[in-house]
């Protein structure tokens, strides 16, 4: 089976099995990027507990996160683990947004893919997958998100080698698939779906999976 027939195959029956999963779940594009960094090495449902922290305190605006200071930061983050290193890297963040826009989130992330993608690398603290994740979700721009869950699935599939790293998984992807954040967007989450239920470290669920056999 062809590569592109195959991904098909797979969207589709992630689809049918969890449905739409309407990511990423947050109500603004700056909450986006703080979620994108927070949940670095750490479950979503922390991640839940530290941004309810910072909206519930009125915090969830650029203005406000930059004037915090970084240890006070850290404390209304601390459920989401390495508090202290993740205030330090929101506000790197933060600090090129206001030096290098004016403080305007739009301004940064109206930018074309390859720039703003290039600035995201820049910070410290910003790896490939935080990058791309506010990059496809934040600003809408159509760059694949590759996670361990996605490396796990594939590799169990054969669909690439174990030593495959990000850059060929996403172009594997995108090589392979229409241009479409959306797609992109909904694809990514399914498959954290796949990998939570059923395809787990250890002990895959292979037989209630939806993607048995493809
Ligand atoms: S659980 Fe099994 S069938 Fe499902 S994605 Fe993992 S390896 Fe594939």
């Amino acid at each position: 089976m062809r590569t592109a027939e195959r991904l098909s195959i797979m969207y589709d029956r992630l689809l049918s099995e969890f449905g739409p999963q309407h990511w990423w779940p947050a109500d603004s594009a700056l909450e986006v990027a703080v979620g994108a960094i927070l949940t670095q090495n750490t479950s979503w449902s922390n991640v839940e507990r530290a941004i309810a922290n910072l909206k519930t305190a009125g915090l969830m605006s650029l203005e406000a996160l930059s004037s915090l200071p970084t240890g006070l930061l850290a404390e209304y983050i601390r459920p989401s683990g390495y508090y202290n290193v993740k205030a330090g890297r929101l506000h790197n963040l933060l600090a090129l947004i206001n030096e290098h826009h004016n403080g305007s989130l739009d301004d940064f992330l109206d930018q074309p893919l390859p720039l703003l993608r290039t600035e995201l690398l820049s910070v410290k603290g910003i790896g490939r997958e935080t990058a791309d994740t506010i990059l496809l979700y934040a600003a809408h721009l159509p760059i694949f998100v590759v996670d361990a869950y996605t490396h796990r699935i594939l590799v169990r599939h054969e669909v690439v080698d174990p030593e495959y790293d990000y850059e060929s998984i996403q172009e594997l992807f995108m090589d392979h698939l229409p241009n479409d954040p959306a797609l992109f967007n909904e694809y990514h989450a399914l498959l954290v779906c796949a990998g939570k239920k059923y395809c787990k470290k250890s002990k895959p669920d292979c037989s209630a999976c939806p993607l048995e056999g493809v």
